[in-house]
């Protein structure tokens, strides 16, 4: 029995090793290694794909969010509402800039923000909402963006897994204030290591997370205003260009076999509970994540049928030890997702055979 990939980046590498390996070259050849022309051509191509005015690549997700955080300005103390059912980096980057992370519980359709929970956690330190887009799906923003302008605060978009998911029509990163991306290698859109970008319709924003990128230098070695090193490799620029032409039908793929997932696995529930993208949003399908009740021995059972799976995230944010102390309540949503949350193998270049080794070793194990 083959044991199939969790995620396999080859036949995608396969498929564009022409015109990546010769963008390449041309970066080898120039030389120009940090901001190279294929770093404003990349950002042109994204800004047009998302839909925005501003888009600047960045060093990683990460970065992304400290940089957006750095553009909008907090003072310490200041506070941000965000999800605990995360990658830590959402609420490592305000701790890192000493601003309390102020964690909201989830709703368990879709595990992102309750949003009707939010107006309750609303302080006068209240500065920003920085809302996930967890799995590839975007929460519902009108209704974010109704509450931000009704008590004036920034939205920054942690869109590190959902970059091409859309909202009415509308990309994730796109929205008000600022949308943040990760091009980590298994992101939805990755690069050849780490990569970020940030996204803004807001020129003032703009600049300042230009210069924020490069050491807040708005004039060669003129430092207006406190920066980073935050800028991402001509050369990661350059393979982005690359993918992000595949990149549409690489997301149709996603969208094929998680409805595919879908179709095979509906019989089962509610013995597990399958992923459901509500109306007005297409997912872009970072992770395939589904909910069952035994998780150890469903994941024991998968694996000895050749099958890989993983957990995002086994420990929401408030219950890590580095967190405790901004953990003020329990968020029985959260801690439950945690519990049982298990994602199935999702990659673009998967294929329907690789896909039915998966769903029959799931079938397998509530036979
Ligand atoms: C991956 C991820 C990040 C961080 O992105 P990096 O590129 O790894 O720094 C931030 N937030 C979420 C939700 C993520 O999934």
């Amino acid at each position: 029995m083959n044991t199939v990939p969790f995620i396999d980046l080859k036949p995608q590498y396969q498929a564009l090793k022409q015109q990546i390996d010769s963008k390449i070259m041309k970066v080898l050849e120039h030389g120009q290694f940090i901001l190279g022309p294929e770093v404003k051509e990349c950002e042109k191509d994204l800004a047009k794909f998302v839909g925005v005015k501003h888009a600047l690549t960045c060093s990683n997700g990460t970065d992304a969010l400290q940089i957006a955080m750095m553009a909008v300005g907090f003072q310490p103390g200041d506070e941000i509402i965000t999800t605990p059912f995360t990658f830590v980096a959402t609420a490592e980057v305000p701790v890192l800039m000493n601003v309390n992370p102020v964690f909201v519980d989830i709703e368990m359709d879709t595990y992102n923000l309750k949003i009707e929970d939010i107006e309750k956690k609303i302080t006068k330190k209240t500065k920003a909402i920085m809302p996930v887009s967890l799995y590839g799906q975007m929460p519902d923003m009108n209704a974010l963006m109704q509450i931000a302008e009704k008590h004036k605060l920034f939205i920054i978009e942690d869109g590190a897994q959902s970059f091409g998911a859309e909202f009415d029509g509308k990309k994730s990163g796109s929205f008000p204030h600022i949308g943040c991306t990760s091009f980590f290698p298994a992101k939805p859109l990755g690069c050849f290591g780490d990569g970020g970008a940030v996204f803004t319709d807001n020129d003032e924003f703009a600049k300042a997370m230009e210069e924020i990128r490069t050491h807040g230098q708005s004039a060669r070695y003129h430092h207006s205003r406190i920066g980073m090193n935050g800028r991402l490799d001509t050369i990661q620029c350059a393979v982005l260009t690359e993918k992000l032409k595949r990149f549409p039908w690489e997301l149709d793929q996603r969208n094929k076999y998680a409805d595919r997932y879908f179709d095979k696995l509906k019989q089962l529930e509610p013995k597990i509970k399958l992923p459901r993208v509500l109306k007005n949003r297409r997912s872009a399908w970072a992770q395939y994540t589904i909910m069952v009740d035994d998780r150890e021995n469903f994941a024991k059972h998968l694996q000895s049928k050749g099958v890989p799976t993983s957990v995002h995230y086994p420990t929401p944010v408030h219950q890590q030890p580095a967190y405790k102390q901004w953990a003020t309540e329990a968020l029985p949503n959260a801690e439950k997702a945690a519990k049982s949350v298990i994602s199935l193998p999702m990659y673009p270049d998967m294929t329907d055979a690789i896909q039915d080794q998966v769903v029959e070793a799931i079938l397998s194990f509530y036979r």
